[in-house]
């Protein structure tokens, strides 16, 4: 099962007040905005296509008085408003996932929303308090209709973790959560107290560390293996490698209902762990801008030192006399001729044809010869190494095809590479390869 993982809790509603509700008929009630807030109640949100994410159904006090309470999150793509004073208003939103609760009667409307399916939205009120996330409510105007929205479930551009730069901003992440803190850590510096969480996420490419502080690194529940989605996200850099800094009101979510999220689970499920945790990742690094002349120059003079780049090069060759190796069925490692894995011994399972190309790339006069992978391949033959190696037996002209249509062709290239001393030879691999779109 996925979506709703959330740990239900019973919510004291915090913020956000409206024309009726006022401290005074309220005394209990906490109120955390430091300055009034500006409350705007169009009441004419509205979105043709949400997505649900997850759906939430508890209990809360409210005025002393016990309350259903609902709030579904949603990616939304398309505001359905005419209305440009509300158009605005939501535009801020758009492109991470909004919340959108109910409480008391209303809760009804909201209850029969499934995550992982698509509704059209009507009559929500936004409510706008400075230095916080906009609040959307169900009242009596609402209408939530399934809707016909035919797009793949979640509205929302992902930012793949492999490919993420110092300085980016706005960005929608998700990953595993391999690495968890279970208890937040407290300290106290210059007399104010400080609490901290952290934890790793990560898929296929790579991982990044995460660090939650204040009330959200106390109050976030997450577990190894829960997925997380991390919306609004900006990129640092800590000592050359990346971490994920999140906005004051950050959204999270864990095991939101769409596709990438099953596929994660998937992912995790099969990877092969040792100490619980999927071998082999490395931590997301930057990888700078560089010309393959000054990357050589830069390896050359930190020896045996992993250097990180990217080059925007020209596919020179691929050496086609060996595409593919025959891996491990319970790891990545090369079966040797002898038919033993150097970790797994013959108790190899069920083996495995994976990519293994030999890339020359150049730029102006200068020339490389890399190393590239699985996910590198898959993603420039855009077929598995099994695939590519049947078209040579049964199609030679497509399988001369796929080559062509890489070969000459430029790329943003991502590049790990060592120079080995012992050996005095630059080891690189390339860790991933996006096509250059060059203008007509
Ligand atoms: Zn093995």
């Amino acid at each position: 099962m996925i979506g709703n993982l959330v740990e239900f809790k019973e919510i004291t509603r915090k913020h956000a007040r409206t024309e009726q509700d006022t401290p005074d008929q309220h005394p209990n009630k906490v109120f955390i905005a430091s300055r009034s807030p500006v409350v705007v109640a169009l009441r004419v949100a509205a979105f043709d296509a949400a997505f649900a994410l997850s759906i939430k159904l508890t209990k809360l006090k409210r005025a002393g008085r016990e309350e259903e309470y609902a709030e579904a999150w949603c990616s939304v793509k398309k505001v359905g408003s005419d209305d440009a004073r509300s158009r605005d208003c939501i535009s801020q939103v758009l492109g991470c996932p909004i919340s959108i609760k109910a409480f008391g009667d209303n809760v009804s409307k909201l209850r029969h929303i499934v995550a992982g399916q698509h509704y059209s939205i009507n009559g929500l009120k936004i409510t706008t308090i400075p230095g916080k996330p906009q609040e959307y409510t169900v009242n009596s105007d609402t209408v939530i209709e399934k809707s016909g929205e035919k797009s793949a479930g979640l509205l929302l551009d992902l930012a793949p973790l492999s490919d993420l730069r110092t300085g980016q901003r706005d960005l929608n992440v998700i990953g595993v959560i391999i690495q968890y803190d279970e208890n937040a850590t407290h300290g106290a510096k210059n007399g104010n107290k400080w609490v901290r969480r952290k934890f790793t996420i990560a898929n296929a490419d790579g991982k990044i560390a995460v660090t939650l502080w204040g009330s959200t690194a106390e109050s976030f529940k997450g577990s190894v293996g829960n997925v997380a989605l991390l919306c609004g996200v900006s990129i640092q850099e800590y000592k050359g490698f990346i971490s994920l800094q999140l906005p004051s009101y950050p959204c999270i979510l864990l095991d939101p209902a769409f596709l990438e999220c099953e596929e994660l689970h998937r992912w995790y499920k099969d990877s092969v762990k040792i100490n619980g945790v999927p071998e082999g990742l490395a931590y997301s690094v930057d990888y700078p801008m560089m010309t393959l002349v000054d990357a050589v120059d830069k390896a050359c003079s930190s020896e045996n030192e992993d250097i990180c780049f990217k080059s925007e090069a020209v596919v020179i060759s691929i050496n086609d006399s060996e595409i593919s190796y025959i891996s491990c069925g319970m790891c990545k490692k090369k079966i040797k001729d002898s038919g033993e894995c150097p970790a797994h011994g013959y108790d190899i399972g069920e083996t495995c044809t994976r990519y293994l190309l030999k890339i020359t790339i150049g730029e102006a006069d200068n020339q490389m010869n890399t190393t590239a992978f699985e996910s590198v391949g898959d993603s420039l033959f855009k077929m598995s190494a099994n695939e590519l190696a049947n078209l040579a037996t049964e199609n030679p002209s497509a399988y001369d095809d796929a080559f062509r249509k890489i070969v000459g062709k430029t790329y943003t290239i991502s590049i790990r590479a060592k120079y080995v001393s012992e050996s005095q030879l630059l080891q690189s691999t390339i860790m991933s390869m996006v096509p250059v779109v060059m203008d007509e």
